[in-house]
């Protein structure tokens, strides 16, 4: 009913019914797959840009579907984030990361990160803290190992009650970064101010290099700038040695994307991670 309400204007466009038709049983199916264990994480290693050691690895959502198989974020993402169901979802995603990575340092696995995307429904929740401090003791993680990722416009929607937030996140020991940055449309000047450690240079910038001189341009000055204001600058979907090289030149910190490793599923990670150096 909410979704025929959504589309009243539409009410006699037999294709827009449809499309709210699938939206509803899209919000059903997603409803039930949490419980049903339907959702599964895969992992994308970070490197050292200029050693290609890894350093860490980001959790990435994949949900598989009972009949159409293996989905991607772009798939359900949104709809979770609409219904608020990425809540308990984000929720789960932070607690199984969290296990996994305690459960392979146990385990004697080379020690490495998880970063983990936030998204803005569970930042803006009020027991999110709460919900990060309670999983980093139930599982026992250091929290030295866990990243949090969230963006610009999470942060700029209400300035001062996130920065606090993330204040008191880094006094917990959890490092900060701030996803897909450059795509937002925030100003510069909150950045020398704003409580995170890292910095990453969203896959748009870094997707033309080294065809396009203003992208490899505004990845140098993106990278420059973080240093000076003390920031890791960590560069996403690197895919081809020539990117690799330009990051290297100009002193990138970390990288990540298909020319060192794909997401990989758990079982992938594991002997990944037992032979340590990519590319
Ligand atoms: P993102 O956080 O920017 O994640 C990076 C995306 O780029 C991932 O897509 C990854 O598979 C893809 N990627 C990595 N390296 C390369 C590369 O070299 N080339 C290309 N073409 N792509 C590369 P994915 O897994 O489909 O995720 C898409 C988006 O969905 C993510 O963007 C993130 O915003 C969201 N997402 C994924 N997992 C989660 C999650 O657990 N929680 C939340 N809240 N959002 C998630
Ligand atoms: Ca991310
Ligand atoms: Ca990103
Ligand atoms: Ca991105």
């Amino acid at each position: 009913a909410k979704a025929m309400g959504r589309n009243k204007y539409c009410a006699f466009s037999k294709e827009l019914t449809l499309r709210a038709a699938r939206q509803l049983s899209l919000e059903n199916e997603l409803r039930n797959a949490l419980a049903n264990q339907e959702f599964e994480l895969y992992f994308q290693p970070q490197v050292h840009i200029n050693s290609s050691e890894i350093c860490g690895m980001e959790t990435l959502i994949r949900w598989q579907h009972p009949s159409k198989g293996l989905q991607y974020p772009d798939q359900f993402i949104d709809t979770l984030e609409e219904t608020g169901l990425i809540v308990p979802v984000g929720e789960w995603i932070l607690k199984e990361s969290c296990r996994l990575v305690s459960s392979w340092l146990k385990a004697g696995l080379p020690p490495i990160k998880v970063a983990v995307n936030i998204s803005a429904r569970q930042f803006t929740d009020p027991g999110f803290l709460r919900s990060v401090e309670k999983t980093l003791a139930a599982t026992g993680l250091p929290t030295e190992y866990l990243e949090l990722e969230i963006t610009e416009s999470m942060v700029m929607g209400n300035i001062d009650e996130s920065f606090e937030l993330l204040q008191k996140l880094r006094e917990l020991g959890v490092t900060l970064s701030i996803d897909d940055f450059g795509t937002g449309y925030s100003s510069l000047s909150y950045l020398k101010s704003l409580p995170v450690d890292i910095l990453k240079v969203d896959r748009s910038f870094v997707m033309d290099i080294p065809n396009s001189q203003s992208d490899m341009e505004i990845t140098a000055a993106i990278i420059a700038m973080a240093h000076k204001l003390q920031l890791k600058v960590v560069a996403e979907g690197i895919e081809n040695p020539e990117q690799h090289d330009f990051l290297n030149q100009n002193n990138c910190d970390y990288g990540q994307g298909y020319l060192f490793a794909k997401p990989l599923t758990q079982k992938e990670l594991i002997e990944v991670l037992n032979k340590q150096r990519l590319e």
